[in-house]
């Protein structure tokens, strides 16, 4: 199994829609996905149309028995897309887990029991907490979203060295799979200078492929459904098919 976080600590830059349109979108090639939500907040349950009362056992539950993990794990509605959902519950896991031995591996542990994936993405919440240290643990590429916007590469670096410092303690074979340029504005010139600097700072680490500002993205999660599902031909929906395409 390829397994694949998608993080940055940054809140709102677009992790949740990539994790789920990115999942969508290699499932519909035939591929065995996985969508991990390793959010409290729960967004990529949402935008599966997972209910409120139906996450658990859940991602929380897993961390405290990877044994779990078989009655975690369910289908979706799109066809060979499966979920391991998150409640609140998994708030408390932060707090709970410090001081546990091996407390940054738990889903790693729990990912090792999820048979039958070719790939799993993990939807990481927005901070460098324990949570998306147990997501970079159990990856082998981190993918970063970056919004084209001013203060964009300002956080990029601690997330940079946060990953190479898992690479050296516990996770050796972790390695950056890219970094995706999310609501990009091609009527915004600051989103295109954004770009240009990002692609001057960064080269071949930033994915050709740009995800452009689209308002069927940000509509689609409220009908509990993945953008490609949504509206198959807006703008965001293709970029991300093209996305897929770099990934795969
Ligand atoms: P958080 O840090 O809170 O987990 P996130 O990084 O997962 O946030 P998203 O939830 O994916 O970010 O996106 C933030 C908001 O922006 C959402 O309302 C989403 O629908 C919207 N959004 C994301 N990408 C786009 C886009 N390309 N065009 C328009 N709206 C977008
Ligand atoms: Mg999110």
């Amino acid at each position: 199994m390829r397994t694949i976080a998608v993080a940055n600590q940054k809140g709102g830059v677009g992790k949740t829609t990539t994790a789920v349109n990115l999942a969508t979108a290699l499932a519909a090639t035939g591929k065995r996905v996985l969508l991990v939500d390793f959010d409290p907040q729960g967004n990529a349950s949402t935008g599966l149309g997972i209910g409120h009362d139906a996450r658990a056992p859940g991602a929380y539950e897993v961390l405290t028995d990877p044994g779990l993990a078989g009655d975690a794990i369910r289908e979706t509605m799109v066809p060979g897309l499966s979920i391991l959902p998150a409640g609140q519950s998994l708030a408390g896991a932060e707090v709970e887990l410090v001081g546990e031995a091996h407390a940054a591996g738990r889903l790693k542990a729990a990912l090792a029991r999820a048979s039958g994936f070719d790939l799993a993405f993990i939807d990481c919440p927005p901070s460098l907490g324990l949570l998306t240290l147990n997501g970079l643990a159990a990856a082998d590429e981190v993918l970063i979203p970056l919004q084209a916007e001013f203060y964009a590469l300002e956080g990029l670096t601690q997330l940079l060295r946060t990953v190479e410092q898992v690479k050296a303690r516990t996770n050796p074979r972790l390695r950056l799979s890219g970094v995706v340029l999310t609501m990009f504005d091609r009527r915004n010139n600051l989103s295109e200078q954004v770009a240009a600097d990002v692609r001057a700072a960064l080269g071949s680490q930033v994915f050709a492929t740009m995800i452009p500002r689209n308002v069927r993205l940000s509509e689609a999660p409220s009908h509990g459904l993945p953008a490609l599902l949504y509206d198959l031909k807006c703008p965001g929906s293709e970029a991300y098919l093209a996305l897929a395409r770099e990934i795969a």
